[in-house]
């Protein structure tokens, strides 16, 4: 494995370091490092990818995307960041998480996961309250049978296509 690609947070904290170098990340990400294993976050100041600043097209074209397939409400500007920098770079996006996954495959744009097989078809999905109908966009639950209870009303949720 190696770190030829734009890494999310979960690929920093769970890569060995030697894979990490040659890997592009956002600014944004080194304080989830610091937050999450300090230690490490000493080690990429002297080793490590390289962090590099997102550009606002980039991150006006991750949020786009983001907003067409609906992942974009389950997103943190991290994630955005990241997504955005491997936009800037046109470098694979290196993510287990699912919404991203899903973002890249929609516009086209390689990722590949960090543990995980990812999703393999596009989709574009919301979750739907069973009892008063409201719709969560985004809002994509990890197990496919349980999609949990509406905050509202306490009735099962059911996962919709769009
Ligand atoms: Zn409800």
């Amino acid at each position: 494995m190696t770190g030829a690609g734009v890494l999310d947070t979960a690929a920093l904290l769970e890569w060995p370091l030697d894979a990490l170098v040659g890997g592009f990340c956002a600014h944004s990400q080194m304080s989830e490092i610091e937050t999450h294993d300090p230690v490490r976050a000493q080690l990429f100041e002297s080793q490590g990818p390289c962090f590099e600043s997102v550009s606002a097209d980039a991150l006006a074209q991750a949020k786009d995307a983001a907003s067409a397939t609906g992942d974009i409400s389950g997103l943190s500007n991290v994630d955005l960041d990241v997504l955005a920098l491997a936009l800037d770079k046109q470098l694979p996006l290196v993510t287990d998480d699912y919404r991203l996954q899903n973002i890249c495959s929609y516009i086209d744009h390689p990722w590949r996961g960090v543990i995980q097989d990812g999703v393999t078809e596009v989709r574009k999905h919301h979750l739907e309250c069973r009892g008063c109908k409201r719709v969560f966009p985004g809002a994509i639950s990890s197990n496919k049978d349980n999609h949990g209870t509406c905050p509202d009303c306490g009735s099962k949720m059911r996962l919709r296509r769009q």
